[in-house]
Formats: C-alpha cells, sequence, structure tokens
C-alpha cells in the first residue's frame, strides 16, 4: 500500500482545489476559507461543477449534506445528481445553490422546543471550512444545521461562531505584544478509546445491543490486574481491523498516526494528529463510524460507550487543545525569549482564570448518562474541574505571584518581560493521569469526555470561556499607560484570584474531594448536578456577550440533554427487566431444578445427610431468587412513578436519585447468581466470553 498515493484519496481538499478550479475561483474560495468572507454563487457554481466531476470519476452518483444535529451523531440524506432532460434521457447536475444551502425535512430531530413540527424545516449550510469527501458513492457536504430563525440546531454553528470568538480575542492580546495576526485557530487532537468485541457473542446480549454497554456481569477471574494487555502486543484479529480502519481513515484525510492496546482487556485507542478545531470534530465524528463499520467488517463489533463492562476501565477521549496562529506560532508554547515568555504566561493566566470562573460549563460539556460511569470512579478523571500544570511550572508562578525567587539560589525575582523563563520539563502525560485538564508542555489535555461524544461542546466550553478571560485582559490592557507594568499586575493578581483552580497531586484521592471542597471548587457528581449550570445567569451571559449561543439554544440544549438522559436510562430499565424476566429468572429456575432433581435422587439412593451440597446450594438459589424478583418489582415500582414526574428536570433528578440505586440492587444479586448457576444454564455470554476469546 503507498500511504501517500491514498491518503486524502477521496477529499476535495486543497490540491484537488487547485489544480481542478480555475484560478480566480480558487483564490476567492480560499478567502472564504481562510478569513470567511462570503461566497458568492458564481464561485459557489464552479466550485460545485468542479466537486461534481471530480466525485463522479470515483464513481459517485450522489451528494448529501452532512451535518451533526443534536443526537450527537452525524445525519446525511442522499440526492442523487439526476437531472431530467428531453428524450427520457439523464445528466448529471449539481448546482451552486446544492452545494451551500440544503432543506432536510429535519422534523425528527431533537430541537428542544426550538421549532415547532408545523415549521419543521431546517436549512443545512455549507461549511467551506471543512472539506468535502467521498463515502459509501456519496459526495458528502460538511454543514451546517439551522431552524429558519437562525437558531443553531446542531453541534457545529455554535463550534464554528466560538471559534471566530477566540480567533477576534487572541488577535486582540497578540497586537498588544505588537504582532499583526491574520488568524488564530484553536487546534485538537482527540485521542480515541475504544472496546472491540466478537459479534456473535455480542449478539447474544440485549444490553449491548440496546445500551451499548453490560448491565448485568459478574467480575471474570482476571480482570486488567496484571496489565498485560497496556501496550501488549496487537492479536492478529484486532490487527487486521487496524490496518484496514488505517487505511479508510487516511482516504479520507485522517491524520491517524497512533495505535496500541489499552488497559482494559479488549480495549484500543488511536490517535490522529492534530489539526482546526472544526475539522477535528468532523473527522472524529467520521473516526467513530468507520470504526463501527470496519469492525463490522471482522465479524467485530466497535463499542464507544464510556462503560462497556464494570470492573474494567471505561473509554475516553483526550482532547488535547491548543491555539495556533497562522504564522505557525503555538500560543501554548512557553517560548525562548522574554517576550513570548510573557505573552505565553498571559495566555496560560487568561485559561487558569476562564476555567476556575467556568469549572461548572467543562464539566457539563461532558456530562452525560453514560460517562457518569467513569468520571469520578478512580480510572478516569474527577468530576472535580482543576489543571494540572506540573511543579516546575507551578514554582514559576507561585514565584511570580509571591514576588519571591523562582530559583533559591539565585536572589534576583524574575521581572516578566525582561527574563527568560526558566527552563521547565515538558510534562509527559502519563505523570499525572489523574487531573482532568493537564499542560503538557504546549498544549492543554482535557481528558474528562466520553468516548462516545462529539467533541464540539468540550471545545466550545473551551473556546468561548478562554475568549472571554482575554477579552477581559485585551480591555485592561488596551488602556494602559505603560503595558509591562500593567501586564505584570494583571498576571500577578489574577494568579492570586484563581490559583485554587492549580492541583498538580492525585485527583483520585479522598484528600482532593475535601481540600477542593475547602478551596470551594464544585464537585458535580452526575449529569443532573452538572447540567442544570448551563442555565446560570453567568453563563446564559457568556454566551450571549460573544454570541456562542442564544438564550433560546441554550434553553434548547439544556431540555435535550436531560431528555437524552432520562432515554438513555429509560431504555436501560427496560433492558434489565426484560433480561431479568425473560432470561436470568428462566436460567436460574433451570438450574435449580436440576440441582433439587438431582438432590431428591441422591437423598433416595444415599440417605439426606449424602446430598447436603445440592440441598444448600437450592437453597442459596431460592433465596436468590427470591431477592432478585423483589429486587426486580421495587425497579418496576420505581420506574412506575416516572409518569408523575411532569418537568424534565424532576424526571432526572428521579432517575440519579432513585431508578439507577434500584437498579444497582437489582445488578447485584443477579451478578451473584452468575457466579453460581452452571456454565450451561447461563442465558448470555459472560465477561470472560467477551473479553478474552478475541
Ligand atoms: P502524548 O500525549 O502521548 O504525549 P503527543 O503529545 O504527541 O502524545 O500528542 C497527543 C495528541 O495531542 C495527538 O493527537 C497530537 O496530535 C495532539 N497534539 C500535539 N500537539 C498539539 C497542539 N499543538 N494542539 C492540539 N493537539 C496537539
Ligand atoms: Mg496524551
Amino acid at each position: 500500500m503507498d500511504v501517500s498515493t491514498i491518503f486524502g484519496s477521496m477529499v476535495f481538499n486543497e490540491t484537488v482545489m487547485q489544480e481542478r478550479l480555475p484560478k480566480e475561483i480558487f483564490k476567492s474560495l480560499k478567502q472564504t476559507m481562510e478569513e470567511g468572507t462570503a461566497l458568492d454563487l458564481t464561485v459557489a457554481n464552479s466550485v460545485a461543477n468542479a466537486m461534481k466531476n471530480w466525485a463522479i470519476e470515483k464513481g459517485v452518483t450522489h451528494y448529501t449534506h452532512w451535518f451533526q444535529p443534536m443526537t450527537g451523531i452525524t445525519a446525511e440524506k442522499h440526492d442523487s445528481f439526476i437531472s431530467p432532460m428531453p428524450g427520457g434521457k439523464v445528466i448529471m447536475e449539481f448546482s451552486g445553490k446544492e452545494l451551500i444551502k440544503g432543506e432536510p425535512d429535519g422534523s425528527s430531530f431533537p430541537s428542544g422546543g426550538l421549532r415547532a413540527t408545523c415549521e419543521a424545516r431546517g436549512y443545512t449550510a455549507w461549511d467551506p471550512t471543512s472539506y468535502a469527501f467521498i463515502k459509501d458513492g456519496s459526495l458528502c457536504i460538511p454543514t451546517a444545521f439551522c431552524s429558519y430563525s437562525g437558531d443553531a440546531l446542531d453541534k457545529k454553528t455554535p463550534l464554528l461562531r466560538s471559534m471566530e470568538v477566540i480567533d477576534k480575542q487572541c488577535r486582540r492580546i497578540l497586537k498588544l505584544f505588537g504582532k499583526d495576526i491574520k488568524k488564530v485557530t484553536p487546534t485538537v487532537g482527540p485521542e480515541q478509546e475504544y472496546f472491540l468485541i466478537d459479534k456473535d457473542l455480542y449478539d447474544k446480549r440485549k444490553d449491548l445491543m440496546f445500551c451499548n454497554r453490560t448491565i448485568f456481569g459478574a467480575k471474570p477471574p482476571k480482570g486488567q490486574e496484571l496489565e498485560d494487555h497496556y501496550f501488549g502486543a496487537i492479536k492478529p484479529r484486532v490487527d487486521a481491523f487496524m490496518k484496514e480502519l488505517d487505511e479508510e481513515l487516511w482516504k479520507l484525510g485522517i491524520l491517524s498516526k497512533t495505535k496500541h492496546n489499552e488497559v482494559a482487556p479488549c480495549q484500543h485507542e488511536m490517535a490522529p494528529i492534530f489539526t482546526t478545531t472544526n475539522l477535528s470534530a468532523d473527522q472524529n465524528q467520521l473516526t467513530m463510524e468507520i470504526m463501527k463499520k470496519v469492525a463490522q467488517k471482522h465479524n467485530l463489533v466497535c463499542i464507544l460507550h464510556e462503560k462497556p463492562f464494570a470492573g474494567v476501565n471505561g473509554s475516553g477521549k483526550h482532547n488535547n487543545w491548543s491555539l495556533s496562529t497562522n504564522t505557525g506560532e503555538n500560543l501554548l508554547e512557553p517560548g525562548n525569549t522574554p517576550e513570548d515568555n510573557a505573552q505565553f504566561l498571559l495566555v496560560l493566566t487568561a485559561i487558569i482564570k476562564a476555567v476556575d470562573e467556568y469549572q461548572d460549563l467543562l464539566r457539563l460539556s461532558v456530562a452525560f448518562a453514560g460517562n457518569d460511569h467513569r468520571l469520578g470512579a478512580d480510572e478516569a478523571p474527577p468530576a472535580i474541574i482543576s489543571i494540572f500544570l506540573g511543579d516546575e511550572l507551578t514554582a514559576i508562578l507561585e514565584s511570580i505571584m509571591s514576588g519571591k525567587p523562582y530559583d533559591k539560589k539565585a536572589k534576583e525575582v524574575m521581572k516578566l518581560g525582561v527574563d527568560i523563563l526558566p527552563a521547565f520539563p515538558k510534562d509527559n502525560t502519563d505523570r499525572n493521569r489523574t487531573s482532568p485538564f493537564a499542560f503538557t508542555g504546549n498544549k492543554f489535555e482535557f481528558r474528562s469526555l466520553g468516548s462516545s461524544m462529539s467533541i464540539s461542546c468540550p471545545n466550545i466550553m473551551l473556546n468561548t470561556i478562554t475568549a472571554e478571560a482575554l477579552c477581559q485582559f485585551a480591555d485592561e490592557l488596551e488602556k494602559a499607560d505603560d503595558f509591562n507594568t500593567a501586564l505584570n499586575a494583571l498576571i500577578k493578581k489574577t494568579l492570586n484570584e484563581h490559583k485554587r483552580i492549580i492541583f498538580n497531586g492525585d485527583g483520585y484521592s479522598q484528600e482532593w474531594v475535601e481540600e477542593a471542597e475547602r478551596r470551594g471548587l464544585l464537585n458535580l457528581k452526575t449529569t443532573t448536578d452538572a447540567l442544570p449550570h448551563f442555565l446560570d445567569e453567568k453563563n446564559i451571559q457568556l454566551f450571549l456577550k460573544h454570541k456562542v449561543h442564544t438564550k433560546a439554544e441554550i434553553e434548547a440544549r439544556y431540555k435535550i440533554q436531560m431528555e437524552d438522559y432520562c432515554k438513555v436510562l429509560n431504555i436501560e430499565v427496560m433492558t434489565m427487566l426484560e433480561m431479568v424476566k425473560r432470561e436470568i429468572l428462566p436460567a436460574v429456575i433451570n438450574f435449580t431444578k436440576d440441582v433439587a432433581d438431582s438432590a431428591l435422587s441422591v437423598k433416595n439412593l444415599l440417605g439426606e445427610s449424602r446430598a447436603k451440597t445440592q440441598i444448600e446450594l437450592v437453597k442459596t438459589l431460592s433465596a436468590l431468587t427470591d431477592e432478585l424478583t423483589n429486587t426486580t418489582a421495587n425497579l418496576e415500582e420505581i420506574i412506575g412513578k416516572i409518569k408523575d414526574y411532569d418537568d424534565v428536570t424532576d424526571c432526572a433528578k428521579f432517575y440519579t436519585a432513585a431508578v439507577i440505586p434500584a437498579m444497582n440492587d437489582v445488578r447485584q444479586i443477579a451478578d451473584k447468581l452468575e457466579t453460581i448457576v452452571g456454565n450451561d444454564y447461563w442465558p448470555f455470554p459472560t465477561y470472560a466470553d467477551l473479553l478474552f476469546r478475541i
């Protein structure tokens, strides 16, 4: 395989554009891509035609506006290029209008009340900053999805808005340092974790099929304790999957770079090379889709759920985030000159302030039912948001805050903008895996994201909150008489105000929970604790100020996410009840009957004393069967009360407080039964089968 020829072969990227577009058209499109200038229809017509011809040469017959509604996955509706001609013939057509705007009947997508069904039509609008690509014989055009009143109905629109906001505020800051920069772009590299399970075994488990996670399953004799899977040799079947995955991703221009086995058995990771945030968000959606598709070809199922198996690690997504200028400078690179150091420290300080002031937004951007199993479960970052900077950088900041020398031997106090920052070692990411938000040398790694989720929302938050802090800084510094004095004072004051968010210790420890409480940091343990903060006045004001969300959009998003939480849990409860009643109980009853029959036969033959094992087992089985029946009845009674709650917040809170504990009770008994019921009787594959058979 010649990687350099297949790479990007299915993408209408800049090289293809340059080859196929008239010079003037290419220039004008490039300006739109880089500077966001409006695209006129003649340009669009020419681009559409070139795209169509390129696609047809590759066997494509259809096009689709590819968008990201609030379901968290992608949506597409395919139209063919055909257009009727006299004489019963067709020609292949694709106009600029069709490229720029589409009108899918989006009435079944969640809108959180932003559209009444009678005016259901939303429209999709081309995002020229993300390349069109070919997937399954269709030309896919990345688009934003909005209502007719202009409200965003998707995850892309606010992400693009947040990118504009951070661009604008970063440029104001850079100007203060004498740099006239055209564009600052947030960049992201999302590391994607996933599980691979044998399809035949998967098909035998309703919980995996309906919930993407196991809701039953006793701990197998072996889990991940030997740590023999992490970075271990890749098994042939998985290797074949990974090779094909890479090939498919490369064709789509996705920079798949790293692959390895993860901590849990059957768990793996793919990390791409970072790119512009919206492209990265699009590509991550595609990656997840392609992972699932390629797995099927190998008779495997790719599970992206955050916690498919209890007792072994769940899957997350590490969102490596940074800010780059069009001149190739990374604003999170500490730099080598006093001016660059000062600029770095100002940006770093802004991020520290932003994360402290908007802990709630970062936390809620990763909140949903699946991720509740992970955060705070001692395998993923805690629900408490804090920043890890490493000891060296923290010591430098402490010296700035206190005015005391950084290096005890050198007596000088470091003067910002004059002295060069002492060298501090680049943290290697594994040094502190317990931190949700870690500085790793020239980028921040936000580690709380769930593996199945779109990365859009967390990045909307990162961009917007950082932009707000930078905006406040620029407001102050732009009117300062002496820039350096003002800069020093601002950094010192801000760090002192927000240093509580910096924590370099063990995020899994109980001491941290207590310490964080003393520091006044939020500990929003569940989705229902976190999401309501979306509606806090300070947060609404933030989004309105920067025009990232309208108030109606925030309210709609809140409602959609709360409803989603309730729906996910309802499906889990229904699956649980079905599996208990139609699979587990019948199996246990069968087994109990056979053991009881055996007890009777042995007793008749040899007397009761020789049938002790069977009799005791029947007693245990029947006691546990009663408990299973009781806990299941209790769960049914509790879920029956859901209809009493009209308000979505109350309903979600009831799920957290009452339904989840009742589910845990059922599971605990069923899992106990699994360990004593004969292998041949148990109605579905166990953890040992699922995790160790590939
Ligand atoms: P590790 O985290 O294992 O040390 P790296 O730091 O090289 O590995 O990268 C991890 C991820 O971070 C990769 O997806 C990489 O492309 C991404 N990354 C590296 N630099 C940046 C950056 N400036 N902005 C965003 N992501 C980045
Ligand atoms: Mg990493």
